[in-house]
C-alpha cells in the first residue's frame, strides 16, 4: 500500500483526544477540501507491505495502545487496508479509522473504530458521504463535522437530529476547520469559525455534540506536519 508517513504523536481530535497514538497516513485522497489541512498526502509517499507497517507500528508502540489510520482517504486502499486493520487488531491495538464515508465502510471490521467525517456544504464536498454507511455505524464509532460557518453549523445539527447519530455513536463531535494556511500563533485566531460562537450556537440549540477542537495544532502550531 501507498503510505504517506508513520508516526507517534498525541491523538488531536475524537474521545481518544489527548492520548499517544501512532498514526497510519495513507496516500491519495478523491476529495478536494476547501480546508483541507492535509494536501501533502495527495500524491507521493512509499510503497510497504503490511507487514513493513506492522513492524513500523510495533516498534513505535510495541505495548500496544492506540493506531489510528488516516490520509488522504484510507478506504481508496480498501483491499490492502482491510487486512492490515485485522492484523493489528489481533496485535492488540485499539485501532481508529478515519473516513470521509465516500466509500463503502461495510468491509471495515467490526473491532475497529471508525471516525467517519461527514463533509459539510462549505468544505466544497458536501453531499459526498454515502447513506448506506449510516447502517454500518456502532456503538463504539464516532461521527465527525468539521465547520467553516453558520450554514455548516445548521447542516450537521439538522444531520445530527435526522439521523438520531447521538443514539447509534460515542460521540458526535462538532470541529471549527482551521485555515489551511494558518501559520504561527497556537490559538483559535486560525479557526474559520470562532470557537465562541459554535459554543453558544449549540448551548442554544442543545445539539446532542460536543465540541471538538484540533488539540495537536493548539500544542504544535496549526502548520506543523507530522505531529
Ligand atoms: S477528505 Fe481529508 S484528506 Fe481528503 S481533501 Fe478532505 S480533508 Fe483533505
Amino acid at each position: 500500500m501507498q503510505i504517506t508517513e508513520i508516526y507517534k504523536s498525541l491523538q488531536g481530535e475524537s474521545t481518544h483526544a489527548g492520548l499517544p497514538c501512532v498514526f497510519v497516513r495513507l496516500t491519495g485522497c478523491n476529495l478536494r477540501c476547501s480546508w483541507c489541512d492535509s494536501e501533502y498526502t495527495f500524491h507521493g509517499g512509499r510503497k510497504m507491505t503490511s507487514e513493513d507497517v506492522l513492524a513500523e507500528v510495533r516498534r513505535l508502540s510495541p505495548n500496544g495502545g492506540l493506531v489510528e489510520i488516516t490520509g488522504g482517504e484510507p478506504m481508496l486502499q480498501e483491499r490492502d487496508l482491510v487486512p492490515l486493520m485485522m492484523e493489528l487488531l489481533e496485535d492488540g491495538y485499539r485501532v481508529l479509522l478515519e473516513s470521509s464515508g465516500e466509500r463503502p465502510l461495510e468491509r471495515v471490521p467490526g473491532g475497529i473504530i471508525k471516525i467517519v467525517d461527514v463533509k459539510c456544504p462549505n468544505s466544497g464536498e458536501g453531499g459526498t458521504f454515502l447513506p448506506e454507511n449510516l447502517a454500518t455505524l456502532t456503538a463504539h464509532d464516532e461521527v465527525k463535522f468539521v465547520l467553516s460557518d453558520r450554514t455548516d453549523y445548521e447542516f450537521a445539527r439538522e444531520f445530527t437530529r435526522q439521523h438520531n447519530l447521538a443514539e447509534r455513536v460515542t460521540a458526535v463531535l462538532f470541529s471549527p476547520a482551521f485555515r489551511k494556511d494558518a501559520t504561527g500563533a497556537r490559538d483559535s485566531s486560525h479557526c474559520l469559525l470562532d470557537p465562541q460562537a459554535l459554543a453558544e450556537w449549540m448551548l442554544a440549540d442543545e445539539v446532542p455534540a460536543r465540541l471538538g477542537l484540533q488539540l495537536h495544532k493548539f500544542i504544535w502550531g496549526p502548520a506543523v506536519k507530522g505531529v
